[in-house]
C-alpha cells in the first residue's frame, strides 16, 4: 500500500513524491503493458456482458498501442442496466447507510491499492503523466471517502426538528434526505477516475443505484473502478459500467424516463444538450448536476512575486497538455511587471519536457485525439493571424512523436482582448497573455466569460482579499506555486464552478455535495398527549 506511506499524495505535492511512487508505478505499468489487446466487458447486474460490435482503444501516445477492445452498447445495453439498476435499487435504498459507506469505504481502499495500475491506465489512455494519473486515482478513493464522512457526519441526514406547540398532543417533527433511484454518470476523458468514481461514489452513499458511461476515448480507467467496486462488495445491479458513443447509447440513458437524476461532467453544449433534453423530454423536473468547461484566468498585480507567478501559471497552463477544465488558458498582467513576468514564463515553457508521458523525465504527454491536434493547428492558425506567438505554435512529429498527437506548448501575446479565442475554451496547451493598467481592468477581463470555474491571483495578501470578493469563479487561488488554476482536492478545495461552469452551484468534495443526490422528506407524527 505505497501511497498509504507518511506522504499525502495530492496535486499540491505530487511534484517530489517519494522514490517507492516510481517503482510501484513501474512495476504496473509494466503488467498492463503486457496485456495490450484484451477484452474488457460491460458490467450489467453484475455480470460481464459483451456485445456484437466493440471498438479500440488506442494510445494517444502511440496509436499502434491497442489498449484494449471495448464494447459499442446499444439501445438494448441501455434498457437492461436501466431494469438492472431499477431493481436493484429496491434493496440499496433500504440497505442501512452505515453498510453502505462500509463497502463503498472498502472499495476507495481498493481503488488507492491500485492506483499505480489505474495511474497507468491514465497516462496509456489519457496521456497524463505519472504523477498526474496516480493523483487521479487517489483522488477518485478520496472523493468516494469524504461522501462516506459526510454521510457520517450527518448521521445519515436523519435530523429531529421541533415539536408543534399543540395543546394536548404530541407532534414530533423528522426531516430526512433519502434517495432518487437510478443515476446517470456520464463522464469526460480528462479525469475518468475522479469523474466517474467522485460522482458515482457520492450517488451509492446516498442510496441511489448507478449507471456510468465513461467517454470513448477512455473506457478503461472507469472499467477498473467497476471491478474495484464489485470487489469490494457492491450488491450487482447498483453499479452498472456501459461503454459505447454518448450520441447513441449516452443519447439512449439520457432519454430513458427511469433515470432519476444524472451528472454529466464534460463540454458545455453537450452538457446544455443534455439538460434540454433531460428537461424537455421527462414528466417532472429531475436532478440535473452538471460540471462544464472554463475558460480560466490568472490575474497578476505589480506587487507579485515574478518566479512564484511564472511557475504557478506555467504548471497550470500545460498539465495534462492544457486538457483540465482547470486549466490556466488567460494570463492577465499589471503593465509594470508585464514584460518581466512574460519572459520568465516563455523560458520556464521552454524548459518543459514533452514525449511519452510513463516516462518520469516528461511533464507533456499527448492531446487526446486525431481532433484535438486539428483544432490545436487551426486554432494556432488563427492566434498566428490575430496575435503574436511566443513560443510553441507546433504539431510535433519526428521521432517519438511520430505514431502520436503531440503538440508544443504555446504562449500568445497582443491579441486584442475582444478576439473570440480569449473566450473559447480550446481545451489545449494553448495560452494568451494579455496587459492591463490596473487590477479592475484584469478582474473585468477576467470575468467577462461565459466560465467561471476557477482562477488564481499573485499579489499582497490585501489585494488577494479584494480579488476573492470580485471573482466569478468557483475555486479561487491566491499566490500558489503548485498550480495557478489547478490542484483542487476533495475535503481542502473543493471543486466546481458558477455561470456556465457548473449547474448546481455546490463543488464535488466539498460539504454540501453529497445532498444533491438526495430528495427531503418530513415525517409529522401527531400522538394524543
Ligand atoms: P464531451 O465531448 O462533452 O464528452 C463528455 C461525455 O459526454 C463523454 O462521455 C461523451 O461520450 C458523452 N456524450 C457526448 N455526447 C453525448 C450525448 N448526446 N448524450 C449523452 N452523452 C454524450 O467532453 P470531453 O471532451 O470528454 O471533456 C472535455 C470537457 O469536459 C471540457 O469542456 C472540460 O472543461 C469539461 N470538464 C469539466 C469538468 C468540471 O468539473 N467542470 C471536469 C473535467 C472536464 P463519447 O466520448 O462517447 O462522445
Amino acid at each position: 500500500m505505497g501511497a498509504q506511506t507518511k506522504f499525502k499524495l495530492t496535486y499540491g505535492t505530487m511534484f517530489n513524491p517519494p522514490e517507492e511512487f516510481h517503482e510501484r508505478y513501474e512495476s504496473e505499468l509494466a503488467k498492463l503493458k503486457s496485456s495490450f489487446g484484451k477484452e474488457y466487458p460491460m458490467i450489467i447486474n453484475g455480470k460481464d456482458v459483451k456485445s456484437k460490435e466493440k471498438f479500440e482503444n488506442r494510445s494517444p501516445i502511440d496509436t499502434n498501442l491497442v489498449i484494449g477492445l471495448f464494447q459499442k452498447g446499444t439501445n438494448e445495453d441501455a434498457l437492461a442496466a436501466v431494469a438492472a439498476a431499477k431493481n436493484a435499487f429496491k434493496l440499496w435504498r433500504s440497505t442501512p447507510w452505515q453498510e453502505r459507506i462500509k463497502v463503498l469505504r472498502k472499495a476507495a481502499d481498493l481503488i488507492e491499492d491500485r492506483c499505480y495500475y489505474i495511474g497507468a491506465a491514465m497516462s496509456l489512455e489519457v496521456g497524463k503523466n505519472r504523477m498526474e494519473g496516480i493523483g487521479d486515482a487517489v483522488e477518485t478513493a478520496d472523493l468516494i471517502r469524504y461522501s462516506c464522512t459526510q454521510m457520517e457526519n450527518n448521521k445519515g441526514y436523519d435530523t429531529q426538528m421541533g415539536t408543534d406547540p399543540f395543546e394536548g398532543y404530541l407532534s414530533t417533527n423528522k426531516s430526512v434526505l433519502r434517495p432518487y433511484g437510478v443515476w446517470l454518470v456520464i463522464s469526460p476523458f480528462n479525469f475518468p477516475g475522479a469523474l466517474t468514481g467522485g460522482p458515482a461514489g457520492a450517488a451509492m452513499v446516498a442510496g441511489n443505484t448507478v449507471i456510468m458511461k465513461p467517454a470513448t476515448d477512455t473506457p478503461l480507467t472507469p472499467y477498473l473502478l467497476a471491478e474495484a467496486f464489485r470487489d469490494a462488495g457492491v450488491p450487482d445491479g447498483v453499479y452498472n459500467y456501459v461503454t459505447g458513443p454518448g450520441s447513441t447509447l449516452g443519447n439512449a440513458l439520457v432519454s430513458h424516463p427511469d433515470i432519476a437524476g444524472v451528472t454529466f461532467t464534460g463540454s458545455f453544449d453537450v452538457g446544455m444538450g443534455i439538460f434540454r433534453k433531460f428537461a424537455n423530454e421527462g414528466p417532472y423536473v429531475r436532478p440535473t448536476i452538471l460540471e462544464l468547461g472554463g475558460k480560466n484566468a490568472a490575474l497578476v498585480s505589480r506587487h507579485a512575486d515574478i518566479e512564484m507567478a511564472a511557475l504557478g501559471i506555467v504548471r497550470s497552463s500545460f498539465g495534462l497538455q492544457g486538457q483540465k477544465c482547470s486549466a490556466c488558458s488567460r494570463v492577465i498582467i499589471e503593465e509594470p511587471v508585464y514584460d518581466a513576468l512574460v519572459k520568465r514564463i516563455v523560458e520556464l515553457t521552454n524548459k518543459l519536457t514533452i514525449g511519452d508521458p510513463t516516462n518520469r523525465a516528461n511533464f507533456m504527454g499527448p492531446v487526446i485525439n486525431k481532433g484535438a491536434l486539428k483544432d490545436y493547428t487551426d486554432f494556432v492558425k488563427e492566434l498566428e493571424a490575430d496575435g503574436n506567438v511566443l513560443t510553441g505554435g507546433k504539431v510535433l512529429t519526428e521521432g517519438e512523436y511520430a505514431n502520436g498527437y503531440f503538440a508544443s506548448p504555446t504562449i500568445v501575446a497582443d491579441l486584442p482582448y475582444e478576439h473570440r479565442l480569449w473566450k473559447h475554451e480550446m481545451f489545449l496547451p494553448i495560452t494568451t497573455i494579455g496587459k492591463v493598467k490596473n487590477l479592475e481592468d484584469g478582474i473585468k477581463i477576467s470575468n467577462d466569460v461565459l466560465y467561471g470555474l476557477t482562477s488564481g491571483f499573485y499579489g499582497t495578501d490585501e489585494e488577494a482579499q479584494w480579488y476573492f470578493d470580485h471573482i466569478e469563479a468557483g475555486v479561487n487561488y491566491a499566490n500558489r506555486p503548485q498550480g495557478a488554476t489547478t490542484g483542487a482536492w476533495p475535503g481542502f478545495q473543493p471543486f466546481g464552478g458558477w455561470k456556465g461552469s457548473g449547474a448546481s452551484g455546490k463543488n464535488a468534495g466539498g460539504v454540501h455535495y453529497l445532498q444533491l443526490y438526495m430528495r427531503e422528506q418530513i415525517y409529522n407524527q401527531v400522538k394524543k398527549a
